[in-house]
Parts: structure tokens; C-alpha cells; sequence
């Protein structure tokens, strides 16, 4: 007699994460009539109210410019930034506050690096080394830096399991690389890449390096004097924080030898027609009026993350993600794109010849919200063989019963196309 497949096991919901969900206003709502099951983190997540009424409050009582005003609402409002600009540092664990840049988000980050850092130090035939799991934003500033200046883009290849194909970085990794940029987190598969000896071995060959911590920094304690990065970048939007903020980390020693990445105001210290000085980092680097909100927002966001615990974060969802690859392994069609050794985030699937867009959408009527398509890595795309994949990432406040209705749903969407 054949033994009934056995269930997987939901996780239980720790202490810590109980109560995650009353924080997080637009979880109340419904989509189609029904419940929001809101799978789509990994391309942003949602606010809770802590970052909104830090939002509201500083509209409300302290909005003013920074830096620039002698007058109390000023002082206040530079007061919150540069406190904010202290919550990111402590986050990542930096040595000192300057050594975090308030930007737009990680794709001006890596342009922030690429102008700045690597553009003065290459020379044609040069190299810059990156892996065929980047998202765009990592992948096509290397790839104008390349055409200003004659250096070669390299790439360290994915294995079918969609872990780093290691076994040709010993060669990949030699005299003409100038700089190693590498993803921490695959937004697009989950991979999680063991990226601290790949980071030391740049070092002792002195490589300087960055990581895209986009898709970790929310998921995991992140830690950059441990990892022994030289740049770290990451998006508030993506870690529970207003949009059009992020940061980018930068060891002070380099920071201090860098060229500006936009000129204006706020970044000088002199400035006559003959000519600029310009100020310390990070202030060189954050030229005209800022995101004052995204960063005050931010610093809440990471104050937020910091209050629930990381490794308690880390720990639920990395048992909500294999429930989710069980529960997901038994609709009938779908296959999940990718098995790496460790897995954050993100799960993506196929299911038999149906158009991603086609799963989202059905998805989308039964109250889920996924994403469809290449995911900003169209290489890694095209070395798997699919033109698009649907994904479903999850975040803290995903439930055990999210990912049951997930399932479900992809149970009736497979009847539809399969
Ligand atoms: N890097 C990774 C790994 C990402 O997931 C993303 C966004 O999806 C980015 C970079 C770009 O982030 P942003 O669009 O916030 O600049």
C-alpha cells in the first residue's frame, strides 16, 4: 500500500513576529473582494506605521531644509537627518557615521561607485568582475563605465542550481581586476550567496569590493565591518522605508578619496568661477536639498527592523520559505526555477507553457499579489532558459496561511493552463 505523501509543516509564528501584522495598515485591505495576500516584497515592501507617523510627525512639526538654516525648525530637521544617517550606521554596524551616503536607492548607489571610486582608477584592458545573478542595477553601470573607459566586464558564471559557479573564479579574479561587485541576495531566484570568502579573497589581492545588499539587509543581520566590504548598497523601499531613499556604505579611507558624483549646493565648501572645494564625506556626495522625509522615513524603517529582531526575522522566514517550496512543489505543472544551497526571499516558478503575466493575473483575482517577469535580470534569464519567470517573496509579515493561499490559488490557476 502506498503511504500518503506526508504535509508539510507550517512554521509557527515566534513571539517576536507575533503581532507584525496589526503594525502594517494596508494589510487590512482587500483586493478583488478579497484579502490581501501581498507577495511582491521583494520588489517593495509595505510601510508600518511607525515609518508613516514618523513621516507625518516630521511634516507636521519640523519640516524645513537642513543643513543651511540658523532657525529652530532647521536645526531640528538636521538634527533628525544626521540622527538617521546614526541609525544606518549602528544597522550595518559602520565605524563611524560618515561612512553612510543618503542616496536614491541602490541603483544610484552603484552609479554613485562607478563615477566616483572606479572610474579614476581604470585603464583600458582593465577589469570589472560581477555574477550573472545581478539585477540591471548592477550590471549596466559596469557596462557604461566599460564603454567611457575601455576596461572589460567579467562575469562569474551560475550553476543550473542557480548557485555562484565558483570554479573558474581563481582566474576570473587576477591582476587586471579593478573592482568586484557581487549581489548578496538574488532578487530573482533567493540565492544567498557565501559572498565572505569571495570578499576576502579580493581583498588579499587587493580588489576593492561592493556588495548589493538590496534583497539581504531586511532578511538577515548585516554586519559590513564582519563582511569586510569595501561599499555596501541597499533601497529603503525594499526594507519597510519610504521610496526614493537608500544608502550606500563606504569605508571612510576610500570615501575620503573620492571625487564628487554631482555638483550643487550643500557639497562645497568654497565655491568662486575659478573654482570648487568641496566638503568631507558623506556631505560631498549628497549635492542640493535631500530626501529629507526618505531619510528620516529610512531611519525609522531600520529602527523598525531592529525592534522586531533580525535574527528572529531570519529565522521564521527561512522556515516560511521552504513550507512555501514544499506547498508549491505539490501544485501540479509549476517548477521552481533554481535549488540553491541557501535560499532568502524569493521563490520563482513556471508553470507548463503559461505566460508568467498570465499566473500573476489570475493570482491578482484571488487576492495575491505576485511579480511576473525577467526581474531586472535578463541574463540570468537567459542562462536559465526562460524568458520570465512569476515570483513570490515574502517578508515578515508573510503568514503560513499567506503562503496556503498562494497555493490554492496556483491550484486553480493550474486547471486554467495546464
Ligand atoms: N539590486 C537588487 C538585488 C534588487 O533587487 C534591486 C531592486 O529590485 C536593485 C538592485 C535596484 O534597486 P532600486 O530600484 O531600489 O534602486
Amino acid at each position: 500500500m502506498t503511504q500518503p505523501a506526508s504535509q508539510p509543516t507550517p512554521p509557527s509564528i515566534p513571539e517576536a513576529l507575533a503581532h507584525v501584522r496589526a503594525d502594517f495598515p494596508i494589510l487590512q485591505r482587500q483586493v478583488h473582494g478579497k484579502p490581501l495576500v501581498y507577495l511582491d516584497n521583494a520588489a517593495s515592501t509595505q510601510k508600518p506605521q511607525h515609518v508613516i507617523d514618523t513621516i507625518n510627525r516630521y511634516y507636521a512639526n519640523e519640516n524645513s531644509n537642513i543643513h543651511r538654516g540658523v532657525h529652530l525648525l532647521s536645526t531640528e530637521a538636521t538634527g533628525a537627518y544626521e540622527e538617521a544617517r546614526g541609525k544606518i550606521a549602528r544597522f550595518l554596524n559602520a565605524a563611524d557615521d560618515s561612512e553612510i551616503v543618503f542616496t536614491r536607492g541602490t541603483t544610484e548607489s552603484v552609479n554613485l561607485v562607478a563615477h566616483s571610486f572606479v572610474e579614476p582608477r581604470l585603464q583600458p584592458g582593465d577589469e570589472i568582475l560581477i555574477s550573472a545573478m545581478e539585477h540591471h542595477a548592477n550590471i549596466v553601470p559596469w557596462q557604461l563605465l566599460c564603454e567611457r573607459t575601455g576596461a572589460k566586464l567579467k562575469v562569474i558564471p551560475v550553476t543550473d542550481d542557480v548557485d555562484l559557479d565558483l570554479s573558474t573564479f581563481d582566474e576570473l579574479l587576477n591582476e587586471r581586476t579593478k573592482f568586484l561587485s557581487l549581489t548578496y541576495v538574488s532578487n530573482a531566484i533567493g540565492t544567498v550567496n557565501d559572498v565572505k570568502p569571495l570578499l576576502a579573497q579580493a581583498k588579499a589581492q587587493g580588489v576593492p569590493t561592493l556588495l548589493d545588499a538590496a534583497q539581504a539587509v531586511q532578511h538577515m543581520p548585516v554586519d559590513v565591518q564582519e563582511l569586510g566590504c569595501d561599499f555596501l548598497v541597499l533601497s529603503g523601499h525594499k526594507i519597510y522605508g519610504p521610496t526614493g531613499i537608500g544608502a550606500l556604505y563606504g569605508r571612510r579611507e576610500l570615501l575620503d578619496g573620492m571625487r564628487p558624483y554631482q555638483g550643487g549646493g550643500d557639497m562645497i565648501s568654497h565655491v568662486t568661477f575659478e573654482g570648487s572645494t568641496f566638503k568631507e564625506p558623506p556631505s560631498r556626495f549628497e549635492a542640493g536639498t535631500p530626501h529629507i522625509e526618505g531619510a528620516i522615513g529610512l531611519g525609522a524603517a531600520v529602527d523598525y527592523l531592529s525592534g522586531v529582531g533580525l535574527e528572529a526575522i531570519h529565522d521564521y522566514e527561512s522556515q516560511l520559505i521552504d513550507y512555501a517550496v514544499a506547498k508549491l512543489s505539490e501544485v501540479d505543472g509549476l517548477r521552481i526555477i533554481g535549488n540553491p544551497r541557501n535560499r532568502s526571499g524569493a521563490i520563482s516558478f513556471t508553470m507548463g507553457e503559461a505566460h508568467p503575466h498570465d499566473i500573476g493575473t489570475v493570482l491578482d483575482t484571488e487576492g495575491v499579489a505576485i511579480r511576473s517577469g525577467h526581474h531586472c535580470c535578463e541574463p540570468l534569464m537567459q542562462r536559465l532558459g526562460v524568458p520570465a519567470t512569476a515570483r513570490a517573496s515574502f517578508s515578515l509579515y508573510n503568514t503560513p496561511e499567506d503562503v496556503d493561499t498562494l497555493a490554492a490559488a496556483l491550484k486553480k490557476t493550474s486547471l486554467l493552463f495546464m
